[in-house]
C-alpha cells in the first residue's frame, strides 16, 4: 500500500483522542511560589498522585509542568490497567525464588487496587470498568508458554485465569491471526484523560498549585532541601519528587541516564457504527498480543463504535501519517476486511523504560523519583505516587520491592539512539 493514500478521515487529527473529551488547558506560564514545602516535576499521574496525598497530609505542594498539565504519556496510553511486567513470574521464580516472585507481583496486585480505589475515592467518571483481559498467542508455542506462566501464577497467587483456544477465539475476536490466548476475567480498562482530568481536579481541590509552562532548568541542594530553578527563577523546597518518567531530560542527568524514553503509536479509528465493532472484538475486552513489542487494541470507551489500536513501540518517526499507514498494515493482519477504515486521531507518546526493563522507585541524593513503567504506568504511577507520598510524610507503606537503583550504561548520556534497532531485534524474538 502506497504511503499517501486515504487512511487519515478528513478531519484526523494528531492530537490523542482521549484530549476531546478532556480537553487539555490551553494558557499562560503560572505565577511561581518563592518557596514550596514539596516540589513535584511532571503533571502526570505518579506526580498528581503524589501531590494530592501530600497536600492532604499537611504539605504545601507545588507541581512543575514544562507544558500543559497531563503533557506526557499519562494522558495518551490505552487505558489498561492490569497486573502488567515484562518479566513472567515463572522467570522471577526461577532467577530469584518463589518469595521474591511472590513479593513482585504482590506489589502488581497492589497497583491494581490502587487505581479502583483511587478512581472510587476521588469519584472519577472515567469508564473504569472490569471488562477482562484477552492476551493473545502469535503462535502454538507462544499459547504453551502463556498457559504455563498463568498456571504458576493461579497456583502461587490464586489469580484465576482462562485459555481460550484458536477453535474458541472467535467468541472474544474475530479474527485467524492468533493461536488462542488467555483471558483474565477481572483485568480493567479506562479512558486515560478522564482519569487524568480526575486527578487533576482532586490536587487543585486539595489545595495543589500547579505551574504549567514552567520547567524546570536543573536543581541543587542547598541548605535546608533543594534549589530548582524555573523560568529565571529561583524556588526552594524543602523536598523534592522527580515524576518525568518518559519525558526525563537534562534537569537530572541522574535519571535522565536510567530511564529511556521509548515512543509508541496510538489510532482510533472513525465510527464504523456499533454493529460492527460489535462483530469485530464481540468479547469487549482490553486486547493485547503477548509479544515483547506489542499490539493491541480495545473498543473506545464511552464510544463504542470505535475501536482503538495501538503498537509500533520503539519506532522513531515523527511523520505521523507514515505510522498511521504502518498500523493500518497491522491491524489488516488481524482483520483483513478493514482495508475502506479511516483513522480518526493518530498520536504517539513516550514511556520510559529502565536497562532491566523493571519499574523503580527510589531516592537518591535526597531526590525522590520513581519511572520506568514499561507500559504500566497507569496501575504502577499510580501506586508510586501514593508511596511517594507515604515516604516524605513518614507514614507506612512506602515500602517496595522495586525499589534498588536503575542501571545504567556507560554509553548512554540521555540519547536512546539504539532503541529502535534494539526493539527490532526483540520483535525478531518475538518471532
Ligand atoms: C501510547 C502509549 C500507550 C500506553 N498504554 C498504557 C496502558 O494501557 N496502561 C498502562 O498502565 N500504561 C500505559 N502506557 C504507559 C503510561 O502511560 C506511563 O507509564 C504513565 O503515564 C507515566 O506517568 P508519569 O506520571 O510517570 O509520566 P508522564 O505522564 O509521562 O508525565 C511526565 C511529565 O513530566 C513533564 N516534564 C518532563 N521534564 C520536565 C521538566 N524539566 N520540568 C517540568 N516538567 C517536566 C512532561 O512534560 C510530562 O508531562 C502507555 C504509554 C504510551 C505512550
Amino acid at each position: 500500500m502506497a504511503f499517501g493514500s486515504n487512511v487519515l478521515s478528513a478531519t484526523a487529527s494528531f492530537d490523542p483522542y482521549w484530549w476531546r473529551a478532556a480537553p487539555h488547558e490551553a494558557g499562560m506560564p503560572s505565577a511561581l511560589p518563592v518557596k514550596t514545602d514539596v516540589a513535584i516535576i511532571g503533571s502526570g499521574i505518579t506526580g498528581l498522585v503524589a501531590a494530592i496525598d501530600l497536600a492532604r497530609g499537611g504539605r504545601q505542594v507545588t507541581v512543575f509542568e514544562a507544558q500543559e498539565p497531563g503533557h506526557g504519556a499519562s494522558t495518551r496510553n490505552a487505558g489498561y490497567v492490569g497486573r502488567t511486567l515484562k518479566h513472567g513470574f515463572g522467570e522471577i521464580m526461577e532467577g530469584q525464588g518463589l518469595d521474591h516472585a511472590k513479593r513482585v507481583y504482590g506489589e502488581l496486585m497492589e497497583a491494581f487496587i490502587a487505581v479502583k480505589d483511587t478512581v472510587e475515592q476521588e469519584k472519577i467518571a472515567c469508564h473504569y470498568r472490569q471488562q477482562g483481559r484477552l492476551l493473545l498467542a502469535t503462535s502454538t508455542a507462544m499459547y504453551d508458554a502463556m498457559a504455563r506462566e498463568f498456571a504458576l501464577r493461579e497456583k502461587h497467587l490464586g489469580e484465576p485465569f482462562a485459555t481460550v483456544d484458536r477453535g474458541g477465539q472467535r467468541v472474544e475476536i474475530a479474527s485467524d491471526h492468533y493461536f488462542g490466548g488467555v483471558k483474565i476475567e477481572d483485568h480493567a480498562g479506562l479512558h486515560p484523560g478522564l482519569y487524568h482530568d480526575g486527578l487533576l481536579d482532586a490536587a487543585r481541590a486539595a489545595g495543589v498549585a500547579i505551574c504549567a509552562y514552567s520547567p524546570v532548568a536543573g536543581f541543587r541542594r542547598a541548605e535546608d532541601g533543594f534549589t530548582l530553578f524555573v523560568r529565571g527563577q529561583r524556588i526552594a523546597a524543602r523536598d523534592l519528587i522527580v515524576a518525568t518518567n518518559g519525558y526525563s531530560g537534562p534537569a537530572w542527568s541522574w535519571l535522565q541516564r536510567r530511564i529511556m524514553p521509548f515512543d509508541a503509536y496510538q489510532t482510533v479509528s472513525a465510527p464504523l457504527g456499533e454493529e460492527r465493532v460489535r462483530q469485530l472484538l464481540p468479547g469487549d475486552r482490553t486486547f493485547i498480543d503477548w509479544n515483547f513489542n506489542v499490539d493491541w487494541m480495545r473498543r473506545a470507551p464511552g464510544d463504542p463504535s470505535r475501536i482503538i489500536f495501538g503498537g509500533l513501540t520503539g519506532e522513531r518517526n515523527a511523520d505521523l501519517r507514515i505510522m498511521a499507514e504502518r498500523l493500518h498494515l497491522r491491524l489488516l493482519r488481524v482483520f483483513p476486511d478493514l482495508t475502506d477504515l479511516q483513522f480518526d486521531h493518530v498520536w504517539t507518546g513516550k514511556c520510559g523504560g529502565t536497562f532491566d526493563i523493571t519499574p523503580r522507585i527510589g531516592c537518591h541524593e535526597g531526590v525522590h523519583y520513581a519511572g520506568g513503567y514499561c507500559f504500566a504506568g497507569v496501575p504502577m504511577g499510580t501506586l508510586f505516587g501514593k508511596k511517594l507520598a507515604q515516604r516524605i510524610l513518614g507514614q507506612t507503606g512506602g515500602e517496595s520491592v522495586f525499589d534498588t537503583p536503575p542501571p545504567t550504561k556507560f554509553f548512554y548520556t540521555g540519547n536512546p539512539w539504539f532503541v529502535p534497532a534494539a526493539i527490532r531485534w526483540m520483535s525478531r524474538q518475538d518471532r
